[in-house]
């Protein structure tokens, strides 16, 4: 059997995020402060050369099978595409993560490259909300972006709402109503403290009883048998799509984790919560061979905890942010 990056709770992990940039053209308030973070400098960067070689020892020696791009907000990234392509080559399940401003520009090029699915982030159909949301007056452009990715073929096309007692959670049927007319599935996602600015509290949370409440009064749902992905999904009983939860905080999902992640700047992290890195940016370019890099990926995984402490005495807040870290 080929190697796997297995942790020492026996979990597999097949799933790498990669964070292309740590930059960004909106500041949304639950995720980066309006101005002070500092980018990290271009050279830190890694090259598409140097993620694309890390991918494909991930895929072709541990079995990864997804790969999804991530930031920062990752079209801001030049020449997207042309990474995409190299990516592609490995034939994974390769998907992107992007606040959606970019799609009506880059879409059909990012498909033809070969870009198999999108989620696009968007916490407000309100223009106002969204602004203060985002600190961009955008809504149009990422509905339009939408509209793109789908008319692009990308297959399925979803929506990322991050949910937020006061700010944003009275939406919760708008949305079920928007997805089911546009035909993109909405996942509505608990609020974690991985926000710069340092706003979160649990009692901003809404937790996925009520969202799934707020969702069946909107339209009847019935459960979708659970994968190890992080939503928890349900079909509306009326056949128009499904909708998915992701409770991030309340009911964990830890203990079926199969993801990793690299940073824009080359630091392999065993959970989206991690407060240590393996710096695999020092390794690439201190001509370590495959089977070195190996050794230090194989060894990140097998530390890996059981799960993250929110809300508990021990809980650690990571050092970057979400925009950081990739979400
Ligand atoms: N810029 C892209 C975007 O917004 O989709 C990709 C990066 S963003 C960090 C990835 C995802 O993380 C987005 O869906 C975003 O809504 C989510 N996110 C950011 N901060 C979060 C937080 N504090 N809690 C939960 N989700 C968060
Ligand atoms: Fe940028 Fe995405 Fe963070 Fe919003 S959530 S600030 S779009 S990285």
């Amino acid at each position: 059997m080929a190697a796997q990056l297995v942790d020492s709770f026996g979990r597999v992990h097949r799933d790498l995020r990669i964070s292309v940039t740590d930059r960004c053209n909106f500041r949304c308030t639950y995720c980066m402060p309006a101005e002070g973070l500092e980018w990290v400098p271009r050279d830190d960067l890694l090259t598409f050369e140097e993620i694309a070689r890390l991918a494909r020892i991930m895929v072709e020696r541990y079995g990864v099978n997804g790969i999804r791009l991530t930031g920062g907000e990752p079209t801001v990234r030049a020449n997207l595409p042309v990474l995409v392509k190299m990516l592609a080559e490995l034939d994974t399940d390769l998907a992107m993560t992007t606040n959606g401003v970019s799609l009506p520009l880059l879409a059909g090029d990012l498909r033809a490259a070969g870009l198999r699915r999108v989620n696009v982030s968007l916490d407000s159909l309100q223009a106002s909300r969204f602004a203060e949301l985002t600190r961009r007056d955008s809504l149009d452009r990422v509905l339009d972006g939408i509209d793109a990715a789908i008319a692009a073929g990308f297959d399925p096309v979803k929506v990322n709402c991050v949910v937020m007692r006061g700010l944003n959670d009275d939406e919760i049927a708008d949305f079920v109503d928007f997805g089911r007319r546009k035909g993109v599935e909405v996942r509505f996602i608990e609020f974690m403290p991985l926000d710069a600015d340092g706003i979160w509290t649990n009692d901003l949370v809404v937790g996925v009883d009520e969202i799934l409440a707020r969702v069946t009064d909107a339209c009847p749902v019935e459960p979708v048998e659970r994968t190890s992905a992080p939503a928890t999904r349900y079909r509306f009983a009326d056949g128009s799509g499904s909708v998915g939860i992701v409770a991030s905080v309340s009911d964990s999902f830890c203990s079926t984790c199969d993801r990793v992640r690299l940073t824009a700047d080359g630091q392999f992290r065993n959970c989206l919560f991690a407060v240590t890195e393996t710096d695999v940016r020092a390794l690439l370019r201190s001509g370590a061979s495959d089977d070195e890099i190996g050794v230090a990926l194989e060894g990140s995984v097998a530390s890996k905890w059981a799960g993250h402490q929110i809300n508990r005495v021990n809980f650690i807040k990571p050092r970057r942010s979400m925009s950081q870290i990739g979400g």
